[in-house]
């Protein structure tokens, strides 16, 4: 990409250097329009980098709209059915990156996502985009000229805009340089927002003050259902509550005040369990650990089931083993909270939809002005969904801008 900034006039400007403003860039840039590409941080793409454990879910193969939360659950489908996870593969394979699918459809890059930041500069570069890293955006002026609407006062001095993408993302990790800056700047245009909250976030649970509070750092397969939608994933307990995919993905639908059910063993069926245990004199606690990890259920037994830990299976009385094996499928928790912006891996809400078209991203009512990636009200599911939005909206709107 280019550095200099001799010219402070442009084509396109582009607020926001992560997945979404990078790819948009790319794709205006291509379209042979003069494309500036503003970034306050000192690098491009650092959430791209650290995503994936440090190898970048970038796609799931299995996309479809219904992996995504929105108030409006149509307005993701026009731009993820024209740039969808075969169009990014084939772009990875182009520039030779290795992937796998780890699960669930969920493609990640066997060396590094280091590559997917360089692939996406290389395609800015191919564009002529010019990038300006460290620069921070003061104010934005909407002006009355057909090329140039909008004016920029930056740390790098003014620039002028016939189309503005905001690309600046959500709340999350504000310790990586997230900002409300797009949220700010809808406002400042008129635009609606949706209310915010973290997702894909860590909750906090009252039963994390019992015995749970100890197993922190055990993990089981579990179901996690929130309102009305389940994960059939890992759960993990922390110091502070729970964890882990299946979590993370039930806190994207979880509401204040909402309890959550977790079936802790979708695989045991217990009728059986119980007819071919009556002889053994072996405990509840000894047998439930033959299928469940051992911390898990002697903290559930202790808070659910003291009494019973320690009988002989022969001797359990079905009422409480019952009670104890419904619990065990259908474990109502009520959350006190999340872990909040700092832990949550994206936020929920944002732009309103409704303020947008579905084909380019682009205001309804201010002219030139465009709103892609997370800062809008769509939010994907754990797995890959999220940057597969990142890249649909930004090729949406890098066609348009
Ligand atoms: C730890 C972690 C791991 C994740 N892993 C995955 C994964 O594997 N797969 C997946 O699909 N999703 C993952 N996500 C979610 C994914 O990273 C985001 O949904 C995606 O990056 C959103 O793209 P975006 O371009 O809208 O925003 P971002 O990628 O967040 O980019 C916004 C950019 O705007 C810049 N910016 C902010 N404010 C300003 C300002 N005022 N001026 C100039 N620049 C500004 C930021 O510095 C940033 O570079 C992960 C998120 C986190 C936090």
């Amino acid at each position: 990409m280019q550095t200099n900034d001799s010219s402070s006039t442009f084509d396109v400007v582009i607020i926001g250097a992560g997945a979404a403003g990078l790819m948009c860039a790319a794709v205006a840039g291509r379209r042979g329009r003069k494309t500036l590409l503003i970034e306050h941080a000192e690098k491009v793409g650092k959430k791209i980098l650290i995503s994936g454990g440090g190898r970048c879910n970038f796609t799931n193969l299995h996309t479809s709209p219904a992996n995504y939360l929105s108030e409006n659950p149509h307005f993701c489908k026009s731009a993820l059915s024209r740039y969808t996870p075969h169009d990014f593969i084939a772009l990875v394979e182009q520039y030779g990156i290795t992937y796998h699918e780890k699960t669930l459809g969920q493609l990640f890059c066997d060396d590094s996502s280091r590559q997917i930041v360089q692939m996406l500069e290389s395609e800015c570069r191919a564009g002529g985009v010019e990038c300006w890293t460290g620069c921070d955006v003061q104010s934005v002026a909407e002006n009355n000229h057909e090329t140039v609407r909008f004016l920029l006062e930056t740390t790098r001095g003014m620039v002028s805009a016939e189309s503005l993408v905001i690309a600046t993302g959500g709340l999350s990790i504000p310790k990586m340089g997230a900002t409300d800056f797009g949220q700010r700047l809808a406002k400042q245009f008129g635009l609606r927002l949706t209310p915010m909250k973290p997702a894909l976030v860590p909750i906090t649970t009252n039963e994390a003050q019992t015995s749970f509070g100890a197993i922190s750092g055990v993990s089981l397969d579990a179901i996690a259902e929130c309102g009305g939608v389940a994960f059939r994933e890992n759960i993990l307990f922390t110091h502070r509550g729970m964890s882990g995919p299946a979590i993370l993905q039930a806190s994207s639908y979880w509401e204040r005040g909402n309890a959550m059910t977790l079936n802790t063993a979708p695989t045991l069926d217990f009728e059986h369990l119980w007819q071919e245990n009556r002889s053994t004199t072996t405990t509840l606690k000894n047998v439930l650990a033959q299928y469940l990890p051992k911390r898990f259920v002697e903290a559930f037994c202790d808070e659910y089931a003291h009494d019973l830990a320690n009988t002989p299976f022969s001797n359990l009385p079905l009422k409480g083993y019952n009670a104890l094996a419904e619990r065990l499928h259908a474990w109502c928790i009520t959350p006190n909270g999340t872990e909040g912006y700092a832990k949550a891996e994206v936020t929920a809400g944002g732009v309103d939809t409704n303020e947008l078209s579905s084909k380019t991203m682009e205001s309804k009512n201010v002219r030139g002005l465009y709103f892609i990636g997370e800062v809008v009200d769509v939010t994907g599911w754990l797995g890959g969904y999220n940057f597969q939005w990142a890249w649909a909206s930004g090729v949406a709107a890098g066609q348009a801008a």
